[in-house]
């Protein structure tokens, strides 16, 4: 008989008790992080006490779950706006700056304290769940640089579960692939769409799958992964992939089991499904903003709003994990989309568009050709000009400036988009 595999993949737990708990107990569990957090928050959180303040709460009103309604939800922007009254972090920040480990930035510019002592609990439930164990070699494809998911978050789960980390950062697709065959790595963490490329490079380089690659599981994020890309990608490398979906902000709010049965909740947060006018929870099965609450205590984020929308279900999982789910991500509030897993934001598009008066109308149209996003600029011009090429480079680079992305700039006739028509139109599928 042939040696069973001393790392099964498919079964177990990181936190037996924790993610087995029973609804109740959970809520339980749940409603005293609230508590906790809720109160030293108000104590060290400028932000949080005053929100509080000026609607006449104190902790103690903060009992339960249902009592967060009483709180109005924190948007990005308000961050962005507080954190430039209020520099660096906008009173959002749980201890001084003197005892963060790091200060992370992302796009905006939005500054983050990075955590002193913080084990990062939901991304390392969610690679656990997706089949990482200990002992697993992986390469850490994500930005090491400014952001906190690559380091902060990725890195540490891997090493929670006792996995080895090779630093690799975005790019180098040739070296990744080199790395992955030199070092057996038989684990990859990345965008799916990175993924894709390592396994078209390999085939470039002439590799053999199965055998001079090692690759088991892949943990990805950043981007819908669809099920064809993911049976591709499985089928190719041998491997099983599971899908993970935070806020770098938030962290970690779901991630797949085994059963890709939707993403569960991880045990150090709470999400809320909620209607994004009212602010009201919704039940399972009804479709509103997610809005989470950490119990980090060096960013103590309470009621953030992600302006992602889902849909939670709280029926059991065959994994045996007891947490809700949320079953998909099904766009933004505010239309803003991710392009090649960066966030492109229709006021980004004004903002292009306002530096070229030429602009009568555009629309930012994004589709997806063989497992890519592609991005399209359309544009209707106010008269005919001598020179479109100059323009149209002009118009690319703006875009690259403002949006951090390339996007192709195409010139329509006039009347070609029609009035009302959103500014980012999304024709991407995801089957
Ligand atoms: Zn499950």
């Amino acid at each position: 008989m042939p040696k069973q595999d001393p790392m099964d993949r498919s079964h177990g737990f990181l936190k037996k008790n924790l993610e087995t708990m029973l609804h109740k107990k959970r809520i339980e569990y749940l409603n005293q992080k609230l508590r906790g957090i809720a109160q030293y928050a108000y104590r060290n959180s400028v932000a949080f006490k005053n929100k509080m303040d000026s609607i006449g709460l104190k902790p103690r009103d903060i009992q339960t779950i249902k009592d967060l309604e009483k709180i109005p939800i924190t948007k990005k922007i308000e961050l962005m706006e507080l954190q430039k009254k209020n520099p660096p972090f906008g009173g959002f920040e749980g201890v001084p700056i003197t005892e963060m480990r790091r200060i992370y930035i992302s796009p905006g510019p939005i500054y983050e304290p990075g955590e002193a002592e913080y084990d990062e609990l939901g991304w390392a439930q969610g690679m656990y769940a997706g089949g990482f164990r200990s002992g697993d070699i992986a390469i850490n494809t994500f930005s090491y640089h400014m952001v906190p998911f690559a380091l902060q978050m990725v890195d540490n789960s891997l090493h929670m579960i006792g996995c080895i980390s090779i630093p690799m950062g975005v790019g180098n697709t040739e070296q990744q692939v080199n790395v992955l065959k030199n070092l057996k790595a038989n684990a990859f963490c990345g965008t799916p769409s990175f993924l894709l490329n390592i396994a078209e490079k390999a085939e470039e380089m002439g590799l053999d799958f199965k055998k001079e690659l090692n690759l088991r599981v892949g943990f990805v994020a950043a981007e819908m992964l669809s099920e064809s890309l993911r049976s591709k990608l499985e089928e190719k490398f041998g491997m099983i992939i599971r899908q993970t979906y935070g806020t770098a902000d938030m962290r970690c709010l779901g991630y797949e089991c085994m059963k890709k049965n939707g993403m569960h909740i991880p045990d150090d947060k709470i999400v809320e499904i909620v209607d994004p006018q009212t602010g009201k929870q919704l039940g399972p099965g009804k479709t509103g903003e997610i809005v989470a609450t950490t119990f980090n205590k060096v960013y103590p984020l309470i009621r953030f709003g992600t302006g992602d929308l889902s849909v939670l279900t709280e029926t059991p999982c065959p994994c045996g994990r007891t947490s809700p789910r949320l079953l998909k991500i099904l766009g933004r509030v505010d239309q803003a989309t991710k392009v090649r897993g960066l966030f492109v934001h229709p006021s980004q598009a004004d903002e292009v568009a306002s530096k070229h008066p030429q602009i009568e109308r555009f629309q930012v149209v994004v589709t997806r050709k063989e497992h890519k996003d592609e991005m399209e600029f359309r544009i209707e011009l106010r008269e005919e000009i001598p020179q479109p090429e100059k323009l149209k480079e002009e118009i690319e680079k703006s875009i690259r400036d403002v949006m951090k992305i390339r996007s192709d700039v195409q010139f329509v006739p006039r009347g070609t988009i029609p009035d009302g028509s959103r500014k980012i139109e999304d024709q991407r599928t995801w089957d």
